[in-house]
């Protein structure tokens, strides 16, 4: 039986949690946490950990050189380094007003990236 050690981010206590593991890679008990939510958050961190991504992309005819977007919901950290690839070719032009989709369904996700300032110039 493996086990591994998640922190769970839920709240400022930040317990950490122990997971017991079996053969066939199924979690069969978990101690450490002091909530509901915080077994359901390690039970997902280990199942399928997600992130909302975070990136700069260029700019053309701003006074800015890179604009900061974000992922509209978290995306499966065995995307994200696709994702990041992909943003690396976008580039905006204003105006933009915060929260406006600027690229939709990144990498057929159904996930949006989307502004997280807005770039008027
Ligand atoms: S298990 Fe509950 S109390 Fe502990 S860090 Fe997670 S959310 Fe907070």
């Amino acid at each position: 039986m493996a086990e591994e050690k998640i922190i769970c981010i839920g709240c400022p206590l930040g317990c950490e949690t122990t997971l017991k593991i079996d053969d066939q890679g199924e979690v069969v008990k978990i101690t450490g946490y002091k909530c509901k939510e915080g077994r359901q958050y390690v039970l997902e961190e280990y199942r399928s950990p997600v992130r909302v991504l975070t990136a700069t992309v260029l700019t053309q005819n701003s006074v800015r050189p890179l604009f900061p977007v974000r992922t509209n919901k978290p995306l499966l950290k065995t995307h994200l380094k696709e994702a990041a690839k992909v943003l690396i070719g976008v580039k905006v032009k204003p105006p933009i007003r915060v929260g406006q989709i600027i690229l939709p369904n990144l990498i057929n996700t159904g996930i949006d990236v989307i502004a997280t300032d807005d770039l008027l110039n």
